[in-house]
């Protein structure tokens, strides 16, 4: 079709496709040599209990070190996980890794993993969880599975069967990024969700005047809290921005304003050294007066 001269749109139109398949190609062959050689690594951002300001647990984030492109984020490769299928592969490891990484820690820190929507479509998945559990020795209550919205897409009796088996290994149920994709209070209420999520998107410019996303953050903790369920407020930056969730009540706090993603040795660190208290000014909202 490229070689037809008379259409010139469609010749360039080709070429771009041509590119974008190539691109994917290299994309996947990239992500399978990365498996193979081991250049996946989980990296683990502490997630901070409000009341009193210790560790409660730790995201594992996926990292890619490429041997020539460097580090790599999960935005750029999560996708092409997805579409090709290998994020499989690539979350089976990440549960196995992160509990057998969870296990070195103690008993009071969990770990929470990102499980992928095609992960949670697969009827397998609540053996692969138990396998995980059971090979690195811990309480299912210490690995928590952050899930997205998206999984309600094609909500069926499959999507309340994955929800009860994984509930019945006795594992944390979180829901992330609420408020970005089709939020509807229908599953909240029939999901069976120890936590929501707050997005980021939420927490960023909330500290404004007037902003709506404060009126967002409160409706989102209170119904939790109506539910039973925690509230952690995702990337947290500023400490105007601490002290509104902490105001609105979100049990836990994820952010820079704490740490970004560590390494497991750095991560294991802190645990030893303890969290550095966020420097408060004599402006802070929580200053005695
Ligand atoms: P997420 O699960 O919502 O993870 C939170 C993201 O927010 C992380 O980005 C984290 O580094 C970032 N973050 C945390 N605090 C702050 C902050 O204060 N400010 C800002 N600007 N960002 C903050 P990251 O590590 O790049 O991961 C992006 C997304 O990739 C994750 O979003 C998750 O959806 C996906 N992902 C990461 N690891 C995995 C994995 O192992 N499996 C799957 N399926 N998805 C993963
Ligand atoms: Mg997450
Ligand atoms: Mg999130
Ligand atoms: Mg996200």
């Amino acid at each position: 079709a490229a070689k037809d001269g008379g259409r010139g749109r469609y010749h360039f139109y080709a070429t771009d496709l041509h590119a974008d398949a190539e691109a994917r190609a290299e994309m996947e062959g990239d992500l399978r040599d990365a498996i193979a050689k081991g250049e996946l690594q989980l990296f683990y951002q502490p997630v901070v209990a409000s009341a009193s300001e210790q560790i409660a647990g730790f995201e594992a984030l996926m990292r890619w070190h490429h041997p020539v492109k460097g580090w790599i984020p999960p935005n750029l490769f999560i996708e092409s996980a997805e579409e090709t299928g290998l994020i499989q592969q690539m979350g089976d490891w990440a549960l196995r890794q992160a509990c057998e990484d969870v296990a070195n820690w103690p008993e009071s820190v969990r770990v929470a993993v990102n499980v992928s929507p095609i992960q949670f479509s697969n009827p397998q998945l609540p053996a692969i969880v138990t396998g995980a559990v059971s090979r690195a020795g811990i309480d299912p209550s210490r690995l928590e599975l952050e899930i997205t919205e998206s999984v309600f897409l094609n909500d069926d009796a499959g999507t309340d069967a994955m929800f009860a088996a994984l509930k019945g290994i006795g594992v944390r149920l979180a829901l992330d990024d609420f408020g970005t994709g089709y939020s509807s209070l229908g599953y909240l209420k029939k999901a069976p969700f120890d936590k929501i999520k707050i997005d980021q998107s939420f927490v960023r410019g909330a500290t404004e005047e007037g902003s709506r996303n404060r009126a967002i953050i409160a409706s989102i903790t209170s119904l939790a809290h109506a539910l039973g369920m925690d509230t952690t407020a995702e990337g947290v930056e500023t400490l105007d921005e601490l002290d509104l969730v902490r105001m609105h009540g979100c049990s836990h706090v994820q952010g820079f304003i704490y740490e970004r993603p560590l390494s497991f040795d750095k991560a294991s660190e802190l645990l030893s050294s303890g969290l550095a208290a966020v420097a408060r000014g004599p402006q802070s909202s929580r200053a005695p007066r």
